[in-house]
């Protein structure tokens, strides 16, 4: 084995989360410090969670860090150019304008959308709330609805809780179903799971079983001991059937979960049309096979089924999203070790008392133009462009807040949101860089980058496959006149809010305080709220909240200097993070549904499966091609495409099209494709592959980078095309208003 290399005096390693994606590897900065520049990044062998994993996208980091495309002040549009200005003026732009919409029309006059990378960034975590509050727009969109929002929902429905998804204990299964997902690419999504192969390999190693049901012969397919592929958007079909197959044959086994589950007979009922001779024609899927892997699954001493962005990016995708927790629910592997079951975060309640049940949060406001309902506060991102360019006057949308996200190459029909950008009265950006999106603000506000300051992964704690926590330091001081992100959206409330962000700050913390201290049913009933104030100290921002909710939570030290637990100061202590123990059964407590029961047939469940019954025959005259998207292991977000050692290679945007497919469309190897949807027509280079199925063709996301008016130097180079170009606004997930990127109804011809 190669001796490590010697560092020289200046180079120092600092140890932290990778912040680039959902699986959270631990990684090792080897910074020199004279030179203030990354001499390489390499996995932490010491890493509580990862143990030394890491991917090709971590390297990337050096040139987020570098690249000098990436914004470090405050940026104000003048006319088709841009100006630096300072902070103040920043901050009095903004609030000026998005205060003066505001005023003459409403607080539903502006709107908000929030991109994924804010889930990777403990102040967006626990600021945005505020700065909503302050906005006091209930006109809020996000990725959320082109990703996740019908696991969401359907989570919500089921257990009472939006973010209550079941994690697959992918390190004690026996068997694990994989629909509409690549893991070994990913590493996991909605689960955090560092070193997918590892966990893979092991799970062979001891006798289990992968199966993988996707339109794809994916690279996890390839691993895979069964691969079925299936018709892009026909999960809830085929998930349906195996849940006939459950009930046909005797093979349901709730053990403890009967005594807190409704709705069964319900089920079986709604099933009972879904036989898998009625929907082969529909998924592709033969009867037997079907039959033959319901019955494994179910026999199977623990086994988890798992569906991600494929089940839930497609016209039924919360009835998918459901099905894969009805499964789980139907054979007993919902809270079962080897099943699936929910982490325990140390920054999550102390007590598992019930939680407080209401609810369902849905369909309180709609959107403007369509009409789509609210979930959880916010607004299918599909509504954005129409509730801009279409409503009507006294109620369009004249002002955006955008904040680390890209929805013009994120969302369908991304031309149609580029035009309606342009339209607004005014937008502002919090964005480290100007992309397809942020080009139409008014105001570009970038933030410290990933590297600059701290961390703690408040959301993927709570979706790992084993309960572990790290805070993750800074490697770099922020550079002079910086600000965090925490700070931007502060600044931002207290402007539209006439107050201080320091008052807001206390406020936050007031709040959380009287919820975990000094009350009966609080985690710490002994400390008065000022006491434990006193104890956080007085510095402002996201450590004080998080040392809070660490000391007060399940493995906190209850702010008991001399006791064991955790506090904010030992974890800093622990540059690899802490393990804490495997995932474990938490049912029913921590149900939050009205009955304080498993709800397996919501009412707005059966409502939906009505529509997928109507659905029956008109699916199986199929159309001539499908679209859906992959994932690539050297990108995630689309600025990644600005990351020189990221976007090196082969081109990576080529739309994949089966032999067949291409011999009868015409189609060669090499040559160029025309790819039309309803609303766009792009032309890509084709890889004829008999890894996709026939009918349908793949293209991933988050490229054409060849717009006027950005600063993606590297990105340029290399644009490919935007395939969101072709998603249709107007196809959705009827219940949840998520956005249809998979299976996307396309006519394929020659270039040219
Ligand atoms: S899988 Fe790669 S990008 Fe994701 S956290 Fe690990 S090293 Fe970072």
């Amino acid at each position: 084995m190669a001796s490590p290399r010697p560092r020289i005096e200046s180079q120092e390693l600092v140890h932290r989360t990778c912040p680039l994606c959902e699986a959270k590897c631990g990684i090792s900065v080897e910074v020199d410090r004279s030179l203030q520049r990354i001499v390489t990044v390499r996995g932490d062998d010491g890493d509580a969670f990862s143990q030394g994993y890491l991917c090709p996208k971590a390297y990337g980091l050096k040139g987020l860090h570098e690249d000098p495309d990436r914004l470090r002040r405050p940026l104000r549009r003048e006319g088709s150019s841009w100006r630096e200005i300072g902070w103040e003026e920043a901050f009095e732009l903004a609030t000026r304008g998005l205060r003066s919409i505001r005023d003459a029309h409403g607080a539903d006059a502006v709107a908000t959308y929030l991109g994924n990378p804010n889930a990777h960034d403990v102040g967006s975590a626990l600021y945005l709330p505020t700065f909503q509050r302050a906005l006091g727009t209930r006109w809020r969109f996000s990725a959320t609805s082109v990703d996740q929002l019908p696991k969401a929902m359907s989570s919500c429905l089921m257990f009472g809780s939006p973010g209550a998804f079941p994690i697959p204990d992918v390190d004690r299964t026996d068997f694990w179903l994989v629909l509409g997902a690549n893991p070994l690419v990913s590493n996991g999504s909605l689960m955090t799971a560092p070193d997918m192969p590892r966990r893979l390999a092991q799970l062979r190693a001891r006798g289990g079983r992968l199966v993988v049901v996707d339109p794809r012969h994916t690279e996890t397919a390839r691993i895979a001991d069964q691969h079925l592929f299936i018709r892009p958007g026909t999960d809830a079909f085929f998930l349906f059937a195996l849940v006939h197959v459950l009930f046909a044959e005797g093979l349901l086994a709730l053990g403890r979960l009967a005594g807190f589950t409704r709705g069964v007979d319900e089920v079986r009922a709604m099933a009972a049309d879904f036989s898998p001779e009625a929907v082969a024609p529909i998924t592709g899927i033969a009867p037997e096979s079907l039959r033959g892997l319901a019955r494994a699954f179910a026999r199977a001493p623990r086994a988890a089924c798992y569906g991600r962005i494929g089940t839930c990016t497609q016209e039924f995708g919360t009835l998918a999203s459901w099905l894969v927790d009805v499964v789980n629910t139907l054979t007993g592997n919902l809270d079962r070790v080897g099943g699936v079951l929910w982490p325990r975060p140390a920054t999550s309640p102390a007590d598992e008392r019930p939680r407080r049940r209401g609810r369902i949060p849905y369909a309180r406001w709609r959107s403007r133009v369509r009409g789509l309902p609210e979930f959880a506060g916010e607004l299918p991102v599909a509504a954005l462009a129409e509730d801009i360019d279409s409503a009507a006057e006294t109620e369009r949308i004249r002002a955006l807040v955008t904040v680390a996200g890209n929805p013009v190459l994120s969302t369908p029909n991304g031309a149609r949101l580029a035009k309606a950008l342009s339209s607004l009265e005014f937008m502002v950006s919090i964005d480290i860089y100007l992309n397809e999106t942020t080009r139409f603000a008014d105001l570009v506000l970038p933030p410290t980058g990933p590297l600059e300051h701290a961390n703690y992964d408040l959301v993927f704690h709570s979706l790992s496959v084993r309960n572990h926590t790290k805070w993750s330091p800074a490697v770099f001081d922020p550079p002079a006149d910086s600000k965090h992100q925490w700070q931007i959206l502060l600044e931002l409330a207290a402007g539209m809010s006439g107050t201080t962000a320091k008052a807001l700050d206390d406020l936050l913390l007031g709040h959380l305080l009287s919820a975990t201290v000094g009350a009966p049913q609080t985690a710490c009933p002994e400390l008065s709220p000022d006491e434990a104030r006193r104890k956080l100290g007085a510095s402002p921002g996201p450590d004080r909240v998080i040392d809070l909710m660490l000391r007060a939570g399940p493995f906190g030290d209850r702010f008991r200097d001399d006791a064991p637990g955790l506090s904010l100061a030992k974890l800093k202590a622990q540059p690899h993070g802490v393990d804490l123990g495997p995932m474990e059964p938490r049912l029913p407590m921590m149900l939050a549904t009205e009955s304080g029961e498993i709800e397996l047939a919501h009412p707005l469940l059966r409502a939906d499966t009505e529509r997928l019954r109507g659905a029956l025959a008109e699916r199986r005259k199929a159309p001539a091609m499908l679209l859906i998207g992959r994932r690539h292991l050297r990108s995630n977000n689309t600025w990644m495409h600005n990351l020189p050692s990221l976007a090196k290679g082969p081109e990576r945007c080529t739309l994949l099209v089966h032999p067949d497919d291409a011999k009868r469309i015409g189609l060669s190897d090499g040559g160029r494709a025309r790819v039309k949807s309803r609303v766009g027509s792009i032309e890509a280079p084709v890889v004829v592959t008999p890894e996709m199925m026939p009918g349908v063709v793949s293209l991933p996301h988050g490229f054409g980078h060849d717009c006027e008016g950005m600063r993606l130097e590297v990105a340029r180079t290399r644009p490919g095309v935007n395939s969101n170009l072709l998603a249709d606004e107007r196809l959705l997930d009827v219940l949840s208003g998520n956005a249809v990127l998979n299976g996307i109804p396309v006519d394929v011809s020659v270039a040219g």
